[in-house]
């Protein structure tokens, strides 16, 4: 019996397996995703922020110039093609911890490189009664956060009106390899590209994973904030709770929420916040991260129609719609893979 042929079959739904698809269908090539519609995924439990200055030190994120130019216009052109709303710029603000936080700032607050991101520096508090933050700190532009849940479910949507999304675990026993296609079923491929996030069962890759469980809460208050607050925690304020985030933990890779986890949260949460809250709900999940912190994007080295787009890790919102285009790109013939992704690297 003849095959059904598309070009790319996709295994995983997820943030990155829905950008990754959305890009190829933007450039007319067909695809299949697979997705095995379990709650337990990275993607379903994130918070979802996407903020160009990040860590301790407060300093430009890996690649922010290039992720963060057409970041908020790539999600609302997304929204616009899958009729849905996920996009919530907000400001963050950042208070300073130390003194000397704020003098690095002051220097930083004029470096053409910073300008961009940086709304307004701030040498005293905001003035806010609730949050403690007497050094005051900056407040930051091209930051906010996406609610991927309803991201996942319009895409899955958009998806299934094409005839272009299955609903079943993909079984690798099923898959024939031959040196220019992929069968799998009654399909045939050019490629099959894996994006199964974190704990991927995948024998074919031997990657260097470092996955890391979070947890986050909501909590009721009476506190409103127009700016995602951002000290040892988040606070993303929402229409009826506050989500705080969120903690990291190699050793115990479950989705359960753990007790010391939310412990931490609320302990740290106290060091910046002096308001009365409830918690009223909980989760956990696995990010997908690597030894690197770098996504492991390409080809396999030995089966050329097998490929992977994983290991987003703690920031899959903002890496995910640049190396979508940039792994179609090179797929395509435009680029050549950035070195620095290349899952070859490490296999
Ligand atoms: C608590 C927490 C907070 C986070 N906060 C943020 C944040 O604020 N900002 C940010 O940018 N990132 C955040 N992240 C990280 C973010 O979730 C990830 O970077 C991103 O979602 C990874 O997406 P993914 O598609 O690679 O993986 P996943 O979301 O895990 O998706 C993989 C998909 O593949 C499917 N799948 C796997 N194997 C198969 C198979 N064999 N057959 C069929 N389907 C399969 C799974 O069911 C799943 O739907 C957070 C993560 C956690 C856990």
């Amino acid at each position: 019996m003849g095959k059904i042929k598309i070009d790319y079959i996709i295994v995983g739904q997820g943030l990155a397996g829905s950008w990754l698809a959305f890009e190829f269908l933007k450039r007319d090539l067909s695809v299949m995703v697979f997705d095995r519609n379990i709650e337990e995924t990275s993607s379903k439990k994130a918070a979802g922020i996407y903020n160009p200055i990040t860590g301790r030190n407060m300093v430009k994120t890996w690649k922010a110039d290039a992720l963060f130019s057409n970041l908020e216009f790539d999600y609302s052109h997304l929204e616009k093609k899958i009729r849905a709303k996920f996009l919530h710029p907000i400001p963050i603000y950042r208070p300073f911890k130390a003194v000397e936080d704020q003098n690095d700032w002051n220097g930083k607050a004029s470096d053409e490189g910073y300008l961009e991101y940086l709304k307004e520096f701030k040498e005293q508090s905001i003035g806010y009664d609730d949050i403690i933050d007497p050094l005051g700190g900056i407040i930051l532009n091209k930051s906010g956060y996406v609610n991927i849940p309803v991201m996942l479910s319009a895409m899955k949507t958009f998806l299934l009106n094409k005839g272009a999304y299955l609903s079943e675990v993909f079984d690798y026993d099923k898959m024939k390899l031959n040196s220019n296609t992929a069968l799998y079923d009654s399909f045939e491929a050019k490629k099959i590209i894996f994006c199964e996030g974190s704990l991927p069962e995948n024998q074919f890759w031997d990657l260097p994973f470092r996955p890391v469980r979070g947890e986050i809460i909501d909590i009721e208050c009476d506190f409103k904030s127009d700016f995602i607050i951002n000290q040892g925690v988040f606070m993303i304020p929402k229409k009826d709770r506050i989500t705080i985030g969120a903690t990291y933990d190699h050793k115990n890779l479950t989705f359960e929420p753990q007790e010391s986890g939310i412990k931490s949260l609320e302990e740290r949460l106290k060091k910046i916040f002096k308001g009365d809250f409830r918690i009223i709900d909980k989760q956990a999940g696995v990010r997908p991260a690597t030894h690197d912190r770098k996504p492991y994007i390409g080809l396999h080295k030995k089966y050329k129609t097998l490929g992977i787009f994983n290991g987003f890790g703690t920031k899959g919102v903002s890496l995910a719609p640049y190396f979508a285009k940039h792994f179609v790109d090179v797929l395509t013939h435009r680029d050549e893979i950035d070195q620095e992704v290349h899952v070859q690297r490490v296999n």
